[in-house]
């Protein structure tokens, strides 16, 4: 059976993935067979997420009412009830759902009502609490299927110390990474000399570890230096596959859904005040939409930046307010423009100026004539190919370059 959980948390504190830990050791301590912890990140632009929009899903052997009954109460037990925009969704299912939940849910939008149709005409049993919000990412867990997957490990923090500074070496992370880069990512963000994987929270998470596989996890795990931490856990999970992303023509996008298009740069780059810079394409399809690259990206901007009109790009990013905010970009074509400008008279050699619309050019000093312009090739130090945002920008579910160039046939969510 499959175990849903979402919504537990809140920004004074906890985390679905620790409940999830938790629950995984008293479900194994009450006989039952633990087989896997899923970490499902979910649309990234909804609005009433507290961080990352995750949900966890446990599969588990044993007596579905036990399960279903221990993990309410962990709920329960711990979940931040008080706050508002907490309203938890327990749900547990002894046969496969229809994916299609998922994918709606890392893509688009669901309602409620919609999550708690889905689990009565599935059969499984559930429990919303308060505004029952939770069941959507609790079914949505459930229900998940992976094309493609990575692993991120979790150390969590004593519940004494929760809301105290964290007591990491940072030096320590710097050496995990530099011994297992790329087979772990973000951990740090070497260009900006910032650690990505401690958290600032007052939540139980004391650092986390993602990578292609649990032995890497293990060998960056092994550098880390810290307080010690109350329990571990690796979770399988969709972080870093870009299960969110759309292929749809520009057109039909819709606000606070993600997307992959293709099109042409039709305008220069733009920096505007606070350091954000955007710049126009025009898409297959005719659509043409502003792309951002927001502050945070930092070096990235240098990329959109050097961008040019007629420069054949596919971009990756979220479409919010009118524009799609940036994740990752390929340059597929870099334009050659041509600069033209009045010659040199060949006479006289002084510059000449334009003779009037269609004339040619004339020398002011001795009356010589030309009809052609010098023109020069604008030199380009962009080169084709992918660029992404820093490990400090990411978002959970963009896929990093150190998985592999996702290549011209990239296909979201899909395993390259
Ligand atoms: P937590 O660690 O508790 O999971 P979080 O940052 O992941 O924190 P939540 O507190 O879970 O955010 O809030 C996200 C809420 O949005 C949940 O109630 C979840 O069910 C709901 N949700 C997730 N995906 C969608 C979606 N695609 N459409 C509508 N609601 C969604």
């Amino acid at each position: 059976m499959r175990i849903g959980i979402d919504d537990t948390d809140s920004p004074r504190g906890m985390c679905t993935t620790y409940l999830g830990a938790l629950l995984a050791r008293r479900l194994a301590s009450a006989g039952m067979v633990v087989r896997e912890l899923r970490l499902v990140r979910l649309n990234p632009n909804v609005a009433w997420k507290t961080r990352g929009n995750a949900a966890i899903a446990i599969t588990v052997d044993g007596s579905p009412a036990t399960a279903f009954e221990m993990a309410c109460r962990a709920v329960e037990e711990y979940a931040d009830m008080d706050c508002e925009n907490t309203n938890p969704g327990v749900v547990v299912a002894t046969r496969p759902l229809d994916p299609a939940f998922y994918v709606k849910a890392v893509r688009d939008f669901c309602e409620i009502e919609e999550a708690e149709q889905f689990l009565v005409s599935s059969g499984a049993i559930f429990r919303g609490y308060k505004n029952k919000r939770g069941l959507i990412g609790a079914a949505a867990a459930v229900a998940s299927e992976f094309p493609d997957c990575t692993y991120e490990l979790l150390a969590y923090r004593d519940e004494g110390r929760w809301g105290t500074p964290r007591a990491v070496d940072r030096e320590s992370i710097f050496s995990a990474d530099s011994h297992t880069f790329p087979h772990t990512w973000d951990s740090v963000d070497r260009e900006n000399r910032v650690v990505v994987c401690v958290p600032h929270s007052p939540d139980p998470v004391l650092f986390g570890i993602r990578g292609e596989r649990p032995g890497w996890l293990s060998l960056a795990r092994e550098h880390i230096i810290s307080e010690k931490p109350s329990l571990e856990q690796v979770f399988v999970t969709n972080q870093g596959t870009d299960a969110h992303l759309l292929e749809e023509p520009a057109g039909r996008m819709k606000e606070g859904c993600s997307y992959l298009l293709r099109g042409t740069v039709a305008g220069p780059a733009v920096t505007a005040k606070g350091g954000h810079v955007s710049f126009p394409l025009e898409c297959e399809d005719g659509t043409c939409v502003q792309c951002m690259a927001y502050e945070p990206t930092k070096n990235f901007r240098e990329i959109v930046r050097s961008l040019l009109p007629g420069d054949r790009l596919v971009v990756a990013g979220s479409y919010k307010g009118g524009s799609i905010n940036l994740e990752k970009l390929r340059v597929v074509v870099v334009a050659a423009p041509v600069t033209s400008r009045p010659p040199v008279c060949e006479r006289c050699g002084k510059r000449m100026t334009s003779a009037g619309t269609g004339k040619g050019f004339k020398c002011r000093r001795c009356g010589g004539r030309s009809r052609e312009a010098e023109t020069r090739q604008v030199s380009r130090s962009l080169a084709p190919g992918w660029y992404e945002v820093p490990p400090i920008a990411r978002r959970h579910l963009a896929r990093p370059l150190c998985r592999g160039d996702p290549g011209s046939n990239f296909i979201p969510g899909r395993s390259t």
